[in-house]
């Protein structure tokens, strides 16, 4: 599939890459490998795309102030099994097969909001927040607030998402489970658990997020509260509870009702694990 024509242009600085993108129609070009199947389906026809990969300080990832910065184009592959990044780690690696992993971006996936995406949920999960500028200046953006529908962030499209900050969840146990028909498949539904023990073993706090069950990622808030000041044996009945106010798509995969007994076996196994951590 071709393409429609388009522009390209490869910017130096943020402030280039601000100023490329007044243009009508232009759009951030980060790993590609969300943005070049859309455009070659036709489903996006920027007239000119803004390839930021050039400009400096959008990469890595630091430790400060009990928060993990990740820069926005810091790929899949540099996160994949970092221990020290928790869930953000397990989910990376989980991401399709290397060499996607080699050139997507986590900025770019969060800035494009696909509910089957795998690092949205993490962040949703973990409450993190993303930092974005745009000509008006910089704003920070929690996860919450990120997500809007089906492929849509409230990162406009005159905007560069510069940075995501995530909670150091030393201390915690975590785990990231995505169940697809084949190997390195997107998720058709995928499970993040987030939990924090006491020292008499009770669960003190938890965190569930959810991909693929709706326009955008979730919460399971349901789970979250049946299992907060319970014990581990709490689990398989709070997991009951994860597809509570959610509205999967059905696919050629899998039936909506399918997808909501998928969440709750996964959020079940998710939760043993991360709380065994
Ligand atoms: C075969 C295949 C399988 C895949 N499987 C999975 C999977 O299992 N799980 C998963 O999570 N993902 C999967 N992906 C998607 C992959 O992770 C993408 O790389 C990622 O979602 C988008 O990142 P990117 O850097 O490639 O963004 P791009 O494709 O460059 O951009 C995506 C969108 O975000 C915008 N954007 C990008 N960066 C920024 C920024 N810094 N600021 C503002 N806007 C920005 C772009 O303008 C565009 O609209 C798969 C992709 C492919 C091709």
């Amino acid at each position: 599939m071709i393409p429609p024509e388009f522009d390209y242009v490869a910017v130096d600085t943020l402030d280039e890459a601000l100023s490329a993108l007044r243009e009508e129609d232009a759009k951030v070009l980060a790993g590609g490998h969300s943005l070049l199947p859309l455009m070659k389906l036709r489903l996006a026809a920027p007239s000119v795309l803004v390839d930021i990969r050039k400009v400096p300080g959008l990469r890595g990832v630091q430790r400060e102030n009990g928060q993990w910065r990740i820069g926005a184009l810091t790929r899949h592959a540099d996160l994949q099994g970092n221990a020290d990044l928790g869930p953000v780690g397990k989910a990376a690696a989980l991401i399709a097969d290397q060499q996607v992993r080699n050139r997507g971006t986590i900025g770019g996936s969060l800035a494009h909001g696909d509910p089957a995406s795998d690092l949205p949920t993490v962040l949703l999960a973990a409450e993190g927040v993303v930092t974005v500028t745009g000509s008006g200046g910089t704003r920070e953006v929690a996860a919450a607030d990120l997500f809007q529908d089906y492929l849509t962030t409230s990162v406009d499209d005159d905007e560069v998402l510069t940075e995501v900050r995530v909670p150091d969840f030393r201390g915690w146990g975590s785990s990231y489970l995505k169940f697809s028909r084949r190997a390195e498949d997107w998720a058709m539904v995928g499970v993040c658990a987030i939990v924090k023990k006491g020292a008499d073993g009770t669960i003190e706090d938890v965190r569930v997020g959810l991909t693929n069950m709706g326009s955008t990622p979730l919460r399971a808030s349901a789970t979250e509260a049946a299992l907060r000041g319970q014990g581990v044996d709490a689990i398989a009945s709070a997991a009951e509870q994860a597809a509570e106010g959610t509205d999967p798509p059905g696919d050629l995969n899998a039936t909506p009702e399918y997808k909501q007994h998928l969440a709750r076996v996964l959020t079940r196994r998710a939760l043993e694990e991360a709380a065994a951590a």
